[in-house]
């Protein structure tokens, strides 16, 4: 009996201090914005043939005063479901299309969406507002979402990929191979660019099947006119393998990993770019 009662004591604490621990991230989420703590690093596509830098994908990061760099995978899937995105999501889109202005070689900029970006109809506006604030090219501008996008509300979802498309901005399809029906999403709408998930490139120089399936996602592709793309390449075999299938561009650590703007290397030197 003692025993139990112990148990008990032992067990609500500890659920405690997690949910507090919670609702003080949430706290800090909310003010993070405002304080400027969010900032963006970027891991470059190389050509698979050639090897030059053909853009760059944006990845968010929390400048956490205490807890110091924050992943998007533990602070993303919070700022969802707190309803904290849109304006994440908006600051993303915004600071990703400013730097890509002063990239020299007028290199491609990729910015991740959340499905629930898409849940207000404001999205093609903060594209348009971005772009016309930084003076970058619309097609240098790529958005990428994954399937899950089309899932809640494809109609709507497909409405609003339709604008931004129209705009001229370039659409690819994220972790391709991870979710399901994904066929039938390829069928309805025109994505510029598939991105082959990693764990297809994983296994790419030991698994027969993971070859013929990457054989098989780049012959669908290339029927509908798409290009594609595999992340997450870590191994020169990995990335000679996926050269040898038609794969027109890399990214991943072998390349490098997301760098901060400063580091990057694209941009123009001089007294237009900022600290
Ligand atoms: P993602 O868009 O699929 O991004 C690829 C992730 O894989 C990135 O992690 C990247 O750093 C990592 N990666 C790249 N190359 C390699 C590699 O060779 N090996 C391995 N092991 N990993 C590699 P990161 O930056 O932690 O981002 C994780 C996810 O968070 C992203 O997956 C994306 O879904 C989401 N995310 C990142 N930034 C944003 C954003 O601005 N908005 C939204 N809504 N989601 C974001
Ligand atoms: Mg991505
Ligand atoms: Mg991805
Ligand atoms: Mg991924």
């Amino acid at each position: 009996k003692a025993e139990g009662r112990g148990t008990v004591r032992f067990f609500e604490p500890e659920m405690d201090r997690k949910l507090q621990e919670r609702e003080r991230l949430v706290q800090d989420l909310r003010g993070a914005l405002g304080r400027d703590e969010f900032v963006l690093h970027f891991q470059p596509y190389v050509s698979a043939e050639g090897g030059a830098v053909t853009g760059c994908e944006a990845l968010i990061r929390w400048r956490h005063p205490v807890r110091g760099l924050v992943s998007p995978a533990d602070f993303v899937p919070l700022a969802e479901e707190q309803g904290l995105i849109g304006p994440i999501g908006a600051w993303v889109i915004e600071r990703a299309c400013a730097e890509a202005a002063r990239w020299e070689a007028g290199q491609r900029v990729s910015v991740n969406v959340s499905p629930l970006q898409f849940r207000d109809r404001s999205l093609p506006g903060t594209i348009l507002e971005a772009l016309t604030r930084s003076g970058l090219a619309p097609w240098r501008l790529e958005v990428e979402v994954t399937e899950t996008v089309l899932i809640d509300d494809a109609d709507a979802a497909l409405d609003i990929l339709r604008q931004i498309r129209a705009m001229g901005v370039r659409v690819a399809l994220d972790d391709f191979g991870t979710g399901y029906s994904s066929l039938s999403y390829l069928r309805r709408f025109p994505f510029n660019k598939i991105k082959i998930d990693r764990s297809f490139v994983q296994d790419l120089t030991s698994r027969d099947d993971n070859r013929v399936i990457v054989r098989a996602i780049r012959d669908i592709a290339k029927g509908l006119g798409m290009t594609i793309t595999a992340e997450g390449v870590e191994t020169t075999e990995q990335a000679e393998q996926l050269r040898l299938t038609g794969c027109e561009e890399l990214q991943g650590y072998l390349f490098s990993r997301p760098l901060a703007a400063d580091q990057l290397g694209l941009g123009e030197a001089g007294p237009g770019r900022a600290a």
